[in-house]
């Protein structure tokens, strides 16, 4: 149930009564607290509220990050989806999602399921300038979270080396959720002097085989891919790199029974329509389905054996916090999503940091293996 104060403000907002009931039957719409700022998510969507939507205990309205729709085929699905337009390329920097936003007096840290994270929160501060909320308190700075020592993210883009980055990539404003017009932000980035995802120029349908190849050499440098964007923000596309389904599978058959298989389908599917496009054959085909196989079975095989050894399906990250208790705080907020980490080690590293190590179990993984390994038979 959501407490009373908050029903009057979703109402205001123009949720209607109904909705907000059947809502909160089925627990779509959910209160949390951060240091003393009360504020609902939306787990599903609901007229206008996108999943993922933080309203504020002072009417403050931040709309989830919409989905992006995905294109396979290149060139045929920016003809579909750009037609004649041009569009803005962007790096699609692979980390985790922050919608950052000043309420009240606090820089706050959303992530893509409309928790206030305590991790992102703590740094953010890090690596935005103040200043930028204390002239536009309307805005909302939509970016990824990248880095090697990432709570949710088990690799970073290569250029990052240690820690975790921001890059910016939208701003919206609250309330509406409306994007600012890419030219905008490009320049609103500049003159706060915060880091922004790189950028290739103006792009359009005739400038494909260039695309491509831009493509081809963010796949070798080993990132995740490309977003595409209509000046007016519009019409946007996402197109992701070999590199990048090959190294996800990779990461995610380490854990495979705690995937679906959909996961894994996906990527297949993505570079099987990568391969047919770029109609790659002979020995360079070869040598992808040799890392597609690869990438599929061997941590796969590799789990099996840890845990017929006695051992668990297990991964380990490292962040760096100012605060000890933000660590702890990561693992109670790991808690409410299910997930149940603890702390392995903590490191002063003598410069106002200390490096946290966690240990995150996969349980039901483990156990299927096990049973598996030990004859079940189904
Ligand atoms: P979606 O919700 O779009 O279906 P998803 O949550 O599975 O997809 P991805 O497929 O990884 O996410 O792609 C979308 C995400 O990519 C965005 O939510 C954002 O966090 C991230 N991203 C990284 N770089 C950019 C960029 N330049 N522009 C927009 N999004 C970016």
């Amino acid at each position: 149930m959501v407490s009373s104060s908050f029903r009057v403000t979703l109402l205001k907002l123009g949720l209607p009564e109904n909705r907000l009931v059947v809502l909160e039957g089925k627990g779509g719409v959910v209160e949390g607290e951060f240091e003393g700022i009360r504020y609902v998510r939306f787990r599903d969507s609901a007229r206008g509220f996108r999943r993922g939507t933080v309203v504020f205990e002072n009417g403050d309205v931040v709309l989830g990050f919409p989905h992006i729709k995905r294109v396979v085929q290149l060139e045929r699905g920016i003809k579909r989806v750009f037609k004649n337009k041009p569009f803005y390329v962007e790096e699609k920097v692979d980390g985790y999602n922050v919608r950052v936003v000043k309420v009240k007096d606090r820089v706050l840290a959303l992530t893509r399921g409309g928790f206030v994270c305590p991790f992102t929160t703590e740094r953010i501060l890090d690596f935005i300038n103040e200043e930028f909320f204390k002239d536009y308190p309307n805005l909302v700075l939509a970016g990824e979270m990248a880095g090697p020592e990432s709570p949710y993210i088990v690799e970073g883009p290569p250029y990052v080396k240690e820690d975790i980055e921001f890059f910016l990539f939208d701003i919206q404003e609250k309330g509406t959720g409306r994007s600012l017009p890419v030219g905008e932000r490009y320049k609103l980035a500049e003159e706060y002097g915060i880091r922004h995802v790189e950028t290739f120029g103006l792009y359009d349908r005739s400038k494909i085989e260039e695309l491509h190849e831009l493509i081809e050499r963010l796949s070798r440098e080993r990132r995740e891919g490309i977003v595409m964007k209509t000046p007016d923000m519009k019409r946007i596309a996402k197109y992701v790199t070999p590199y990048a389904n090959i190294n996800d599978i990779k990461i995610g058959s380490h854990i495979f029974f705690d995937l679906p298989h959909g996961y894994f389908m996906g990527r297949i599917k993505r570079l099987a329509f990568y391969l047919a496009e770029r109609h790659i054959k002979g020995e360079e085909f070869d040598e992808y389905a040799k890392a597609l196989g690869k990438a599929l079975l061997r941590p796969f095989v590799e789990s099996i054996h840890e845990v017929a050894n006695g051992g668990e399906v297990e991964e380990v990250f490292t962040v760096r916090v100012k605060n000890i208790s933000t660590a702890h705080r990561m693992v109670t907020h790991f808690e409410r999503l299910g997930v149940k980490i603890h702390i392995e080690d903590i490191e002063d590293l003598g410069n106002g940091y200390w490096r946290i190590t966690f240990k995150r179990v996969y349980p039901d993984a483990t156990r299927e293996m096990r049973e598996l390994w030990n004859g079940r038979a189904f």
